[in-house]
């Protein structure tokens, strides 16, 4: 009997485990989404300026149509491109295509249109690899009493919980080179020329005050730049 019960346990925590989805990850990201967007609309901030708006819808849609292609999953996402004039929020992706790109920093970096591009692309890619979801995943393992605690109590953790946040750090790490080098990818089969992407980086890199170092969860600014002109030069070479 007491084994049974045993067996039992593990059953339910297994399940338990397992219970997180895609489609949970969305649902939380959409209602984290939705509770910014009102916030920045009460602020009479959301996609306040016409042409910037444009501007990042126009470089965004094919990207997100080229995504469709090649994830199939996110076809079926309601994808979402805001912007925002000022704010801390430079730009993010959130899981199932929310995202938000603030006209400060694209005017801070003087972005031209593809490494607006290539901006984007990192942020879509982020998505359609479900980093979100991964992360959460790797938490869970580090950490396996956040298995039988609320979902949006571990969302709340991997963005405050400094510890947490320290060890999930190494997969972040691994999680952004995914995303600069997938990103790169995608931008480059939308049509934009490789090494034109890979300039973002080497503003990132110069706008940085220390772009030898690794930041928070980001490999060193000049390590991207570095590893972006080696895949625009392999995307090159390999030709269309
Ligand atoms: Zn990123």
């Amino acid at each position: 009997m007491r084994r049974y019960l045993y067996g039992l346990f593990l059953l339910a925590y297994a399940g338990a485990a397992a219970a997180l989805t895609q489609a949970e990850v969305m649902a939380g990201a959409e209602r984290l989404y939705r509770e910014r967007m009102r916030e920045l609309q009460a602020q009479h901030q959301l996609d306040a300026d016409p042409d910037f708006h444009q501007r990042v819808q126009r470089i965004a849609q094919p990207l997100i149509a080229q995504a469709a292609h090649d994830y199939p999953e996110s076809a079926a996402w309601p994808w979402e491109v805001h912007t925002a004039p000022e704010g801390d929020d430079n730009a993010y992706a959130m899981a199932g295509g929310k995202l938000l790109v603030s006209r400060a920093y694209v005017h801070k970096l003087l972005l031209t249109d593809a490494e607006l591009a290539m901006l984007l692309a990192h942020e879509i890619a982020h998505a359609v690899l479900r980093h979100n979801l991964l992360e959460y995943e790797e938490a869970m393992r580090l950490e396996p009493a956040w298995r039988q605690r609320p979902f949006a109590e571990l969302e709340d953790a991997v963005d405050n919980d400094s510890a947490l946040m320290r060890k999930l750090a190494p997969l972040g790490m691994r999680q952004e080179a995914e995303a600069d080098r997938e990103g790169l990818k995608l931008a480059w089969r939308v049509g934009w020329p490789a090494p034109l992407l890979a300039r973002y980086f080497q503003k990132l890199a110069r706008a940085s005050h220390a772009p030898n170092f690794e930041q928070f969860a980001h490999p060193a600014p000049s390590q991207r730049w570095k590893a972006a002109q080696e895949l625009a030069a392999a995307l090159e070479a390999a030709g269309r």
